[in-house]
């Protein structure tokens, strides 16, 4: 089944009296339980493209629809809660907050979700548990590796039960060892039906996906693939 669609999606950024063309008008399809890597040089346009499918981020024009509904971009209500619901998104830098535990981060997932206290500890406690994280739930992040940070921010984008997984760079600032340990969690996750799509300059890792979209001076390219398209 198709999860996300895109059709004739564009993104240009202003800065000053100047135009960035961060994305030419890009379709692409996603199907549920899909791997998907995005591969591109630096400023290729794959932060700009994984950022519109998190609905972080607004394109300038087309079409994208989530589990066939259209995202409204003034509806700061639905963007809400397709971030907050559907699609979750982690990041290079992790991006917890550092003077929260990681008890405190892992729930700040949950913030949309009203639910009794026992409720909201049982999928704290699970989703650490998913992660190998457990044992520091009372640690600040600044007590952690940075492994053991991006652990917990998947830890809190997993706590409502997302369809879709984004991740920028997830191993971006982490040794290869590390990065593996990572990848195998992505790759539990796969097995057991999250969609996930992922940036990473690392080709190695791309390999790991079962698709490789390569985004280059904002053009998707496609390689062996039928259901996707690029136009520009
Ligand atoms: P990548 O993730 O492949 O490195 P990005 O999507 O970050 O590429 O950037 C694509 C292009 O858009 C680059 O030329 C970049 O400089 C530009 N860009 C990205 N974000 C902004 C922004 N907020 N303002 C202006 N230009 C931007």
């Amino acid at each position: 089944m198709e999860l996300l669609r895109m059709e004739q999606i564009s993104k240009i950024y202003a800065s000053g009296i100047r135009y960035q063309t961060a994305l030419h008008p890009v379709d692409l399809a996603i199907e549920e339980g899909e791997f998907v890597a995005i591969v591109g040089p630096s400023g290729g346009g794959k932060s700009t493209l994984l950022s519109i499918l998190g609905c972080l981020n607004r394109p300038d024009g087309g079409r994208y629809f989530v589990q066939g509904q259209a995202v409204n971009w003034k509806s700061g209500r639905q963007l809400a809660a397709l971030r907050g619901g559907v699609l979750a998104t982690i990041f290079q830098g992790f991006e917890l907050i550092p003077h929260w535990t990681v008890i405190e981060n892992v729930e700040l997932g949950l913030r949309f979700r009203p639910m009794p206290k026992s409720v909201r500890s049982e999928v704290v406690v699970s989703t650490l548990k998913q992660v190998g994280m457990l044992r520091s739930g009372h640690k600040y992040p600044s007590e952690l590796s940075g492994g053991e940070q991006q652990r917990v921010a998947i830890a809190r984008a997993l706590t409502a039960s997302p369809k879709v997984l984004l991740a920028d760079e997830p191993t971006g600032n982490l040794d290869p060892d590390t990065a593996a340990a990572i990848m195998e969690i992505f790759t539990t996750l796969h097995a057991q039906g999250m969609t996930l799509v992922m940036v990473t300059h690392d080709m190695h890792l791309a390999a790991r996906a079962q698709r490789q979209l390569t985004i280059s001076q904002g053009q998707l390219q496609v390689r062996g693939d039928t259901h996707v398209g690029a136009t520009s």
